[in-house]
């Protein structure tokens, strides 16, 4: 039966859920149109639990069990249409009485996947997917015991973001689709297996685990790790897991954690998800970090041995509100997600460290903000920088770029600038209770800030700052004190003064990055021999500013720089260095060489993630 109840919008918006018979029964979703990267129609099925019973066989690189999928039927004779992506194939769907259910399969699209439409009596309540996955599932790495940092057992883990979720669970793998899961995962004795969701704290030798997530989350949050894994305590709230051997470095690293989720929790409401704890992965991790409800996955590109990259956990712990609280109803609308992640982040690095310490990420954003409008301006493709994205037909994954972080970001400190940052942070506070656990698109969000925000509000100022390309005239000026310094050291090493004169004590992982980042193209192998004697930057062990660096090192082709690069880029797999490395080596005469060789070598300890974007530097620009 439909039953139907109504939600006081006054939007030209259907909440496409206007009321279920899910145990909230609440609106799990304002969105304007169907998700373009999701076959399910949730508006006529919506699923609202799994149950996943899986085992990790690593030997044949599979899970194999099954899901039972529970759903809301609102429309009577619709069939339950689940979002099946490569590497994951079906064995047998049963319905709830036991009997082989009715399906078929939509046709495969490179990019999307298939579509799984399953026929289901009216009032039945789950189905069960029984499948296994094979080595196409892009989710999931599978790690060989010498990619590990103990070299002992293997790893696996999973990267679901944005539409893989399917390569290794059947669902409705849209981010407007929220569900609660519990979980049976059973993996060889003596690993310990962990989920975005209430987790173990030490193994047992049956290497069976069950898991409960309580809170509902979108598909994209959905994840697994199972390995040599050890856990400590942070603080009452907070923990870290790790191989044994990185467990007392990540430790130290992260030691502020606690004290980050209490200024968060102050700053825009309650933390939802009980727990905070931090998984340390093996280098070949394709992002900085995914913030996995109760279980961030973090690259261990971070551990700098001095605190100074943890503004990456602060990020990650900012998405508990904006992301996994209140989601981005589509992967057009991702900048719900991230802008507003980045202006919670650097609000907490602000409140922990200090203005000028904020001001410092704040000029980084701005930084990357303008090379990217220039790489998208030189490319032709400025349509690729509104706010509202236009990902319809192409990978989500394009989108990961700093027009949603970074632009999101400033749009935010332009209504903070206009509505005076006590109004603001009362609007964020309101924004976030008033959404928990629901998910929402652009045009809805307008509209909510619109009748919630008291500043002028002009159709000009939407369309600039919203839909409109390139910058809008008055997106904020940003300085940072600390940085100035740091450019006029380099002016002066520039104009003669030498390595080992310039005034650098004090000087922070930001402002050694900055000073990297501002060096002319101009500078030669003699100029970066002379700062590396005195800086050693060809070995450090930051790996932020080893990559700048390396950036250098290829364009003016410092060749001692050359190994500790190919060292690098065969042991980390985090995208954001690997791809620019790589792209910068082709670009030029001396590295291009080089780089088809490196790639070769270090693409198998690449995740799908990073290698399928590298991957088109090599078909397209070789
Ligand atoms: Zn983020």
């Amino acid at each position: 039966m439909r039953i139907t109840c109504i939600i006081i919008v006054t939007l030209m918006i259907l909440p496409w859920f206007s009321c279920t018979t899910t145990p909230e029964s609440v609106p799990l979703a304002f969105i304007s149109s169907v998700d373009p990267h999701s076959y399910s129609r949730p508006d006529e099925v919506s699923v609202y639990h799994i149950d996943l019973f899986l085992s990790v066989d690593f030997e044949k690189k599979s899970l194999y069990g099954l899901a039972r999928i529970h759903y809301n039927i609102h429309k009577p004779g619709a069939a339950l249409i689940l979002d099946i992506g490569k590497g994951l194939e079906i064995e047998a769907i049963k319905d709830d009485s036991a009997l082989e259910a009715v399906y078929r399969f939509g046709e495969e699209d490179d990019i999307l996947g298939r579509s799984l439409e399953i026929e289901i009596e009216e009032h039945s309540g789950f189905v069960e997917v029984h499948y296994h996955t094979n080595q196409d599932a892009a989710a999931l790495q599978w790690l060989a015991p010498e990619q590990t940092h103990g070299k002992n057992m293997p790893f696996l883990f999973t990267q679901s973001q944005a539409i893989l979720a399917r390569t290794w669970i059947p669902l409705q793998d849209s981010p407007s689709v929220r569900f609660t899961y519990d979980a049976r995962i059973v993996v060889p004795g003596g690993m310990l297996a962990l989920m975005s969701a209430q987790n173990p704290v030490q193994k047992n030798e049956s290497g069976e685990y069950f898991f409960q997530m309580k809170q509902s989350i979108p598909s994209y949050l959905m994840a697994l790790a199972v390995g040599d894994l050890t856990f400590k305590e942070l603080g009452e709230s907070t923990g870290v897991y790790a191989e044994p051997g990185m467990l007392e470095k990540a430790v130290y690293e992260f030691a502020e954690t606690e004290k980050m989720l209490q200024v968060a929790s102050g700053l825009y409401g309650d933390y939802a998800w009980d727990r905070y704890d931090i998984l340390l992965l093996p280098p070949s991790f394709p992002f900085g970090g995914m913030e996995n409800p109760r279980l961030t996955f973090v690259t261990p590109t971070i551990l700098a041995g001095d605190r100074s990259l943890t503004s990456l956990v602060a990020h990650e712990l900012a998405h508990a509100w904006s992301g996994n609280l209140v989601t981005n109803a589509t992967w057009n609308d991702f900048w719900l997600n991230e802008g507003f992640t980045v202006y919670f982040e650097y609000r907490i690095i602000e409140a922990l460290y200090g203005y000028d310490y904020a001001e410092m990420l704040a000029s980084i954003s701005m930084q990357d903000l303008l090379d990217e409008i220039e790489i998208l301006t030189s490319s032709g493709q400025l349509e690729k920088s509104s706010l509202k994205g236009q990902w319809d037909g192409l990978d989500p994954d394009e989108g990961v770029s700093p027009i949603a972080y970074d632009k999101g970001y400033f749009f935010l400190l332009r209504l903070e600038a206009l509505a005076g940052r006590e109004a603001f942070d009362g609007f964020l506070k309101k924004y976030f209770a008033d959404h928990a656990f629901l998910s929402i698109d652009t045009e809805y969000f307008i509209e909510y800030a619109r009748r919630n925000l008291s500043i002028e509000w002009s159709d000009d100022f939407i369309d600039n700052w919203v839909y409109g390309q390139g910058l809008p005239d008055d997106i904020p000026v940003v300085s940072s004190n600390r940085f100035n310094a740091v450019d006029r050291e380099l002016k002066n090493w520039l104009t003669g003064k030498k390595p080992n004169e310039l005034e650098t004590e004090n000087w922070t992982s930001h402002e050694w990055q900055h000073f990297l980042r501002q060096m002319p193209d101009s500078i030669d192998a003699k100029d970066m021999r002379q700062l590396d004697e005195v800086y050693a930057f060809s070995e450090s062990e930051n790996a932020e500013v080893f990559f700048l660096w390396a950036m250098q090192a290829v364009k003016a082709n410092y060749k001692i720089a050359f190994g500790p690069i190919e060292t690098f880029l065969m042991q980390t797999g985090r995208r954001k260095f690997v791809l620019p490395l790589f792209r910068e080596m082709k670009k030029h005469q001396h590295t291009a060489g080089l780089a088809e060789i490196l790639y070769h070598k270090a693409r198998p300890n690449y995740h799908y993630v990073t290698a399928n974007a590298v991957d088109a530097l090599f078909v397209i620009g070789s």
